[in-house]
């Protein structure tokens, strides 16, 4: 975007009071008709709303002039506006832009005629980016009236006493000497009051547009809102998930006692099963392993018997000592079942004790994850601060 952008206004309306024409050659907020000398107003809004607009036909840039009728304030004005570079008056050539920066006025290099450069006045809402050329020079006092025009000499009518008659001074007006009214010939009137000719004047606007600026803040504060608004939601999710994995670990810690406790009563009973079947049952039906188990008990022979029945066989087991033979049936049962659950248990005794070390550590980590969460719930619904 080049740092100035130029846009021309031509505005005409008419006089609310008398309907002649009124020109408005510059950002004024009073016109005084030059007919009925009665003061036209036009607002702020109405100013801003026009300049803006323009500068938007600029940006926008779809077409370099056109013309709208606008009704506002009670009036309807005609406007042709332009994108052009700034033109002299008087003979439309270009105007030197670039001597710009020297301020006051700007001459014509073809003509010679002078062009205003002012600021714009202050109330417009962008004032200090925008600069106002070749306006009325009394743009400033924010009024524009008529050209001003040293008074006129006449006499009277009436006593030919002779009166000065100034711009200020009504259509009809009363003698100063005899004090009789009388109406003040064409001639006079029009020389007092030149018909102002309506002239397109031009706005220099400067840097990224204003209004483009509040669009995008406008935009951002809109993002920033759903940023917050997502936030909030995410935070009442993280919130629920953060309720929900606590409940999880506080019933995981309260229920690892138990968990433990039954874990080590079903080992016992697999521990009694497998001792009773696996090892007690192997002592009794497999030779080698019952002649370990029987020459323990036995101080003196031992004597294992398998006597095939209708089934299959039976198994006896027997000790000579002495010359004497004892049975000893009921001894490498006990041995042997007793030997196998015993040994089975006393393994798993052990792997308890070790299960119940790491049952506690787990429920000490469980523990810290518990409270961490619970911090974390404190965080999100705002009771602490992070
Ligand atoms: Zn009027
Ligand atoms: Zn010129
Ligand atoms: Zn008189």
């Amino acid at each position: 975007m080049n740092r100035y952008r130029y846009g021309g206004l031509k505005i005409l309306t008419n006089c609310s009071q008398c309907g002649s024409p009124l020109v408005i050659n510059g950002p004024v907020l009073k016109q005084q008709c030059n007919s009925c000398q009665n003061e036209a107003v036009f607002s702020k809004k109405f100013w801003n709303g026009l300049i803006v607009q323009l500068d938007k036909n600029i940006v926008e840039g779809s077409k370099s002039k056109g013309t709208s009728d606008i009704v506002y304030d009670g009036f309807t004005f005609k406007i042709s506006w332009n994108l052009f570079s700034p033109e002299c008056n008087k003979c439309k050539s270009l105007l030197p832009i670039d001597d710009f920066s020297l301020g006051g006025a700007i001459r014509c290099s073809n003509c010679g005629d002078f062009s205003e450069f002012m600021d714009a006045p202050s109330w417009f809402n962008y004032a200090d980016t925008m600069k106002i050329i070749g306006a009325d020079s009394n743009v400033q006092q924010n009024i524009s009236s008529f050209e001003q025009v040293n008074p006129i000499s006449m006499n009277c009518p009436n006593c030919a006493g002779a009166l000065k008659i100034s711009q200020s001074i009504k259509r009809v007006t009363n003698c100063e000497f005899c004090s009789s009214e009388f109406y003040i010939p064409d001639v006079i009137w029009n020389r007092l009051h030149p018909v102002t000719v309506a002239r397109t004047w031009f706005v220099r606007y400067e840097g990224k547009p204003q209004w483009i600026i509040e669009m995008e803040k406008r935009n951002e504060e809109q993002k920033l809102k759903y940023a917050r608004i997502l936030q909030k939601k995410r935070e009442k999710v993280l919130l629920k998930d953060n309720e929900r994995q606590k409940d999880i670990l506080a019933t995981e810690i309260k229920e690892s006692g138990a968990k433990w406790k039954s874990t080590v009563i079903w080992g016992y009973f697999a521990s009694v099963l497998a001792g009773i079947f696996a090892i007690g049952f192997a002592i009794i039906f497999i030779s080698p392993l019952s002649k370990m188990v029987g020459e323990k008990l036995c101080d003196g022979e031992y004597i294992r018997k398998s006597v095939p029945t209708r089934k299959g066989y039976s198994i006896f087991f027997y000790c000579k000592k002495d010359g004497k033979v004892e049975s000893m049936d009921n001894k490498m049962v006990l041995a042997g079942l007793g030997g196998g659950v015993g040994l089975l248990c006393s393994i798993w005794t052990l792997t308890s004790i070790v299960l119940f070390i790491r049952m506690k550590k787990k429920r000490q980590l469980l523990q810290e994850q518990l409270n961490q969460k619970l911090l974390e719930i404190d965080v999100n619904s705002g009771k602490v601060k992070n």
